[in-house]
């Protein structure tokens, strides 16, 4: 039997989007689908913990990564690399596990050059008074600050049309449900069940009818 391969999925959505909390129901409810470990040069949060959502790496192992080209995309955010590992997503897809690219739209666009089948998915506030809210709502942040992460949030909206799909978080429950149906709706797509119908004519004519 032909294995199909697994979808490559790139998630992305400005800070105030939710998009973290929609991914964490996903992923609970699906550990069929593997989240990609980005290794990243930011100093480690409260909180974080190492390999779970980031392997938290120094400058100079990150270097060594883009010369021996281990990593799929990479970006500079605040004075930080990011980068996707490149054997994590190359072994999950070929093993037809599916994968999530959680990243921001700079490296949606490198991934997307290299790998056109990708399906990208753009999490979005569902209006700018509802983003502001949200920013704001974090607590100590003075007036200025959130509207450097509003003016942020905003290019990575502008955006936001170049991706497959859009998911407008506005309802928790409903944002889940759309973003389960895009990976849903993907796996049975022709192009991933072809070998279904094949396996199907294969057998018929085995048969000699
Ligand atoms: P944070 O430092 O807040 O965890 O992440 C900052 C931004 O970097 C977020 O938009 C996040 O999606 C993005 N990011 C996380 N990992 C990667 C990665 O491997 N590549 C790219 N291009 N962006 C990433």
């Amino acid at each position: 039997m032909t294995m199909p391969k697994g979808t490559l999925f790139i998630v992305s959505g400005p800070s105030g989007s939710g998009k973290d909390t929609v991914l964490g129901r996903l992923l609970a409810a699906h550990p069929e689908i593997q989240l990609s470990i980005s290794s990243i040069t930011r100093p480690m949060r409260q909180g974080e913990v190492e390999g779970e959502k980031y392997h938290f790496i120094t400058r100079e192992a990150f270097e060594q990564m883009l010369r021996e080209n281990a990593l799929l995309e990479s970006n500079v955010y605040l004075g930080n690399y990011y980068g996707t590992p490149r054997a994590p997503v190359e072994a999950a897809i070929a093993a037809g596990r599916d994968m999530i690219l959680e990243i921001d739209v700079n490296g949606a666009a490198k991934v997307r050059a290299q790998m056109p089948e990708a399906v990208s998915i753009f999490i979005m506030p569902p209006s700018l008074e509802v983003l502001e809210q949200r920013l704001s709502g974090r607590g100590t942040e003075d007036a200025e600050t959130v509207r450097g992460r509003l003016k942020e949030a905003v290019g990575e909206i502008a955006r936001a049309a170049d991706y497959d799909y859009i998911v407008v978080n506005d309802d928790l429950d409903e944002a889940v449900e759309s973003l389960t149906a895009v990976i849903v709706g993907q796996r049975a797509k022709i192009a991933r069940q072809k070998y279904l119908i094949d396996e199907v004519l294969q057998d018929v004519k085995s048969r000699n009818w």
